[in-house]
């Protein structure tokens, strides 16, 4: 198999989107936007051995790196419509070609967006997507909005993925990076849930599109809750007391980490996808409701201040916090 017949054979498939006026096969897609639609564009890469392990299965690969690009168009509230898809493969493996691909398929449909075009590569494993999608003109979600007073609120629970890196590391024994041991103590049930949430992260799509017109200021989670945080605190030119305890995660944790490790996981630890956004107090009932209706839980976690950071634990201490979440670059 060559390139041209894994593109051919894998990725060319008769796509009935009539947005769509040209798909794969041409030097460029062709897309048409709606009117009145605003388009967002966005692309998140990501590595062998530094976003996920060689010996993760294609099926949650394909999954993965479909659904954190779709998670950056939940933070604006927009609706996915495209993909391109950068790919970077070692061969053409076709056993695992099928499998990626299957999955890959069958995730876009589930996140509503069509693989329109991309590049394909021999290297070390990679892939880059460039994602599109629309939302009405005008109304997209920003970091920047957010205002004195406002409610802090996040989706779904906190630190799970964190834990699953944790130990995804420990049973991979390597010599340079060890996971947490306390963590054998955690329930097999609460094991499986936090590698489920590493492995395929759920985009918080509907949630999103419900919050445009009511959320002053959002993103997703995906280097850090604090450092994110921190994002929206920048763009907005506020700062924020967030309480520690109102953090939703799995209680268990508690029991079986160290404070520290605790808030390395959910204050620090990446791959969450899920939302943080702030809006008014007026709005508590409607948030409650619409996210009940999306299917998503929601928690009020701290307020939108003057400036300044401070994160308050339940006796109301303030505390320090060393490592805020994940910096590339960071030593
Ligand atoms: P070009 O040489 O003009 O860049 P290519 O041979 O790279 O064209 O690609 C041929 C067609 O296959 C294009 O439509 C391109 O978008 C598509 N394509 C190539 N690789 C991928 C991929 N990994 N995912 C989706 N589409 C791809
Ligand atoms: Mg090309």
């Amino acid at each position: 198999m060559n390139e041209f017949d894994f593109i051919r054979h894998y990725l060319q498939k008769q796509l009935h989107d009539p947005s769509i006026v040209l798909g794969i096969g041409d030097d460029a897609a062709v897309v048409r936007p709606e009117q009145g639609k605003d388009l967002h564009i966005s692309k998140d890469m990501l590595l062998v051995n530094r976003h996920f392990f060689d010996d993760m299965p294609p099926e949650d690969l394909a999954h993965k790196i479909l659904a954190v690009n779709v998670s950056d168009m939940a933070a604006m509230g927009a609706t996915p419509k495209w993909v391109l898809l950068g790919a970077a493969l070692p061969q053409l493996d076709s056993a695992w070609l099928e499998r990626f691909c299957q999955s890959l398929f069958h995730t876009a449909q589930q996140f509503g967006v069509s693989l329109i075009g991309g590049d394909t590569t021999r290297g070390e494993l990679a892939f880059s997507v460039t994602i599109m999608g629309e939302t009405p003109q005008g109304l997209g979600l920003r970091r920047s909005g957010a205002k004195v007073g406002d409610d802090i609120w996040v989706s779904g629970q906190i630190g799970l993925a964190a834990v699953g890196l944790q130990l995804q590391l420990l049973q991979k024994k390597l010599p340079e990076k060890r996971g947490f041991s306390e963590l054998t103590a955690l329930s097999a049930h609460s094991q499986q849930a936090c590698l489920q949430a590493l492995a395929r992260p759920e985009p918080r799509l509907a949630l999103g599109q419900a919050l445009l017109k009511i959320a002053h200021a959002a993103q997703d989670i995906s280097d850090g809750l604090v450092q994110d945080l921190e994002h929206i605190l920048r763009a907005s030119n506020v700062g924020a007391e967030l309480w520690e305890h109102a953090i939703p995660t799995l209680p268990e944790l508690q029991q079986v980490l160290t404070p520290q490790q605790w808030r390395q996981c959910v204050l620090a630890g990446g791959d969450d996808y899920e939302l943080l956004f702030t809006a008014a107090p007026q709005h508590r009932d409607d948030i409650r409701l619409l996210a009940q209706n999306c299917g998503t839980r929601v928690s009020r976690i701290g307020q939108i201040t003057q400036q300044d950071l401070k994160i308050v634990n339940q006796h109301g201490q303030t505390l320090e916090l060393n490592q805020k979440g994940f910096d590339h670059f960071a030593h």
